[in-house]
């Protein structure tokens, strides 16, 4: 048995997730934002919700028990096909929290790009490995929809925290305002909701659990101490 399938499901998944992103009025929408400069990070946070319910309903789609060997997500099948499409994830929302950060600091003075945040590989080998070490495809079906969401989310967050603490670090104080989303926030969300300032800005801010639709906005406008940043950066 050396008929290898991955590259048909791979090119399946892909195809479908493009035709979708390109019919996406969400998408269309937010990147029309970005492209004006209008753009804040809950709109990030909107874009990588529907980027990651995309590649979710692609997948959903095409890895079935039908397609897949015995009706399982082996570990070589699982690698390829979530390295390829969350590489992929994190390619499209990281561009878009890159422009979007980016716009923000020349808006508030700062002539400096957006950091793109680092690529979670950590998070995708946790993933391969839960859906690899179930024998029956049916039962961990689930962590290829709300979990795939909430990895793509984890780009945004990651992009907030790797640039606001960049910006702490060089002498300005970063303002983190997460809030809830009034009728779905848990008591762990409401819990973690808030306004903190850099440098007391808790890890938890940057966690989201599963269907959490919390948003965590960073401007960095709310954050110029005067003059500090145009000392730092001369
Ligand atoms: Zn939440």
């Amino acid at each position: 048995m050396d008929n290898d399938i991955v590259p048909e499901l791979l090119e399946n998944i892909k195809k479908d997730f493009n035709k979708n992103m390109r019919k996406s009025s969400r998408l269309k929408a937010i990147s029309e934002l970005i492209k004006n400069g209008n753009a804040s990070y809950s709109d990030a946070n909107e874009y990588a919700i529907e980027i990651g319910e995309l590649l979710a309903k692609s997948f959903n789609r095409f890895l079935t028990v039908d397609t897949l060997p015995d009706g399982r997500m082996y570990y070589n099948i699982a690698e390829r096909i979530l390295n390829d499409t969350l590489n992929t994830n994190h390619a499209l929302v990281s561009a878009a929290t890159s422009e979007i950060q980016g716009k923000l600091n020349v808006k508030a003075g700062f002539q400096i790009k957006g950091i793109a945040p680092k690529l979670n590989q950590d998070r995708i080998d946790g993933l391969i490995e839960r859906v690899s070490n179930e024998e029956v495809f049916e039962e961990i079906k689930w962590i290829l929809k709300e979990p795939i969401v909430n990895f793509t989310q984890s780009i945004v967050d990651d992009s907030i925290k790797e640039n606001a603490e960049f910006h702490s670090q060089s002498g300005l104080s970063p303002k983190i305002i997460r809030t809830v989303d009034g009728a779905n926030a848990c008591s762990w969300c409401k819990e973690v909701a808030g306004v903190f300032k850099y440098p007391d800005v808790p890890e938890d801010v940057y966690r989201r659990h599963d269907r959490c639709r919390c948003t965590v906005e960073y401007d960095p406008s709310d954050s110029k101490r005067q003059n500090v940043w145009t000392k730092e950066w001369r």
